[in-house]
């Protein structure tokens, strides 16, 4: 039996929306859980665009998705919010007692007075290698993502992938690894152009190989993977020996559990209202990319603003006989105390 979190306040979503949600709900005084199915916060800010210039972003003229990441996190760590990384949220379900349950991939469980969805275009999820039985290899000698890059050292290993992801880990083990071929379908990637430059003089020097190509079946030997078949350019095809496979074919987004929690959904988006940001059960609130009503804009500033406004409504709900005021946080002193500065004196 599982003994869930409880909390006044689970945020689905760790992009820029759901940060900043972290922020405006602190300002009220609740405290917050944060998931996200990546293992780092910044949403599309880091998985899709880290080193890209934003110029839209109210009185800074220009950051990264990098940047604006790291100042949103730096901004609510006075209200020191948990997160919980790497997992996605399978189930949102409504309880007797009127809080929400919520599950985990990682069979994580909470038990929220109210919930944020802040889940952006959906949970990012790996592109898969697409070969009739490879999922039972997966985490054993097929991988999507390096949580112990330890366990590859002096090992044969096969990186595939044309971008960033692929070429860090190729860099990363050439020197560890007891051999390391990076496979990709064209002789063209997308990756920073000096790891490009890196990995082609490696290539160069004789400590690692390039074949162009595609991976088109494997070979076991009593349930281990032995040798991968990479099919080339003119239809030929060779098996490569190998002992593990690091598959970085890029992430996609997908809604996935979403659409069963019992909101009203419109084409994929969680419909709500422009006061409270409310979703069709009350308590769930939607925030981001996530949400849609008349007029919306999929911009970082409106879900600046969206957050504003369902923490207000949040806090009202939590606590239906107290009146919320409007503070400033230039010159409200309760603020200051909660974002740990000091009061300034004002003539
Ligand atoms: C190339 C590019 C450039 C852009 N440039 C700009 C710009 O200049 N200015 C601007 O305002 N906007 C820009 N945008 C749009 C902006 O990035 C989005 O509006 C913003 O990221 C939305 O933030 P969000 O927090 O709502 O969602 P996201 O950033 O999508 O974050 C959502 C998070 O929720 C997580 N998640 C989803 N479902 C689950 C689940 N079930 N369980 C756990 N976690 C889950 C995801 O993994 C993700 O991390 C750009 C977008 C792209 C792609």
């Amino acid at each position: 039996m599982y003994s869930p979190t409880e909390a006044d306040a689970v945020i689905i979503g760790a992009g820029p929306v759901g940060l900043f949600q972290v922020f405006e709900l602190g300002l009220l005084d609740i405290k917050t859980h944060v998931i996200d199915s990546l293992p780092e916060a910044g949403g599309q800010c880091i998985e899709l665009y880290p080193d890209k210039p934003i110029y839209d972003i109210p009185a800074i003229p220009v950051c990264t998705g990098r940047e604006l990441t790291h100042n949103l996190l730096k901004q609510i760590e006075p209200f020191s919010p948990q997160f919980h990384l790497g997992q996605e949220v399978t189930q949102l379900e409504k309880q007797a007692d009127g809080r929400f349950l919520i599950g985990t991939s990682q069979n994580h469980h909470f038990l929220a007075k109210t919930v944020f969805i802040a889940a952006g275009v959906g949970a990012f999820q790996p592109r898969l290698l697409n070969l009739e039985g490879i999922d039972s290899l997966v985490g054993k000698q097929v991988f999507y993502h390096i949580k112990d890059p330890e366990r590859f050292i002096s090992k044969r290993i096969v990186i595939c992938g044309g971008g960033d992801s692929a070429l860090d880990w190729v860099l990363y083990f050439a020197d560890k690894a007891a051999s390391v071929t990076l496979i990709h379908r064209r002789d063209d990637f997308k990756a920073a152009p000096q790891s490009i430059a890196k990995m082609r003089a490696l290539c160069a020097a004789g400590k690692m190989q390039l074949l162009i190509g595609q991976i088109t079946g494997y070979e076991t030997q009593e349930g281990q993977l032995t040798d991968i078949a990479i099919t080339d350019i003119d239809s030929n095809t060779t098996l490569l020996p190998l002992d593990d496979l690091l598959i970085f074919f890029g992430l996609s987004p997908k809604l996935g559990p979403i659409a069963e929690w019992g909101l009203d959904i419109d084409r994929k988006q969680i419909t709500v209202d422009t006061e409270k940001f409310q979703t069709s059960i009350p308590g769930i609130y939607a925030v981001g990319d996530i949400n849609v009503y008349p007029g919306k804009k999929k911009l970082i500033l409106s879900g600046f603003h969206e957050a504003a406004l369902a923490a207000f409504a949040a806090a009202a709900y939590l606590n239906p006989e107290k009146q919320i005021q409007l503070q400033y946080t230039t010159t409200s002193p309760k603020l200051h105390k909660a974002l740990g500065v000091k009061s300034p004196t004002f003539e």
